[in-house]
């Protein structure tokens, strides 16, 4: 998952050889960490 740093929209797929912003054609993208569905235990 990345997200555009102009536009700030999510971009899922990500062609690494034309990275770009398929919205705005920022190219300047950040990546996003994908929520790691996870169970914590708390003591
Ligand atoms: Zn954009």
């Amino acid at each position: 998952m990345y997200k555009c740093w102009k536009c700030k929209k999510d971009i899922k797929e990500l062609d690494p050889n034309f990275v770009r912003c398929p919205y705005c054609a920022c190219r300047i993208l950040s990546k996003a960490r994908q929520p790691v569905a996870r169970e914590v235990k708390a003591k």
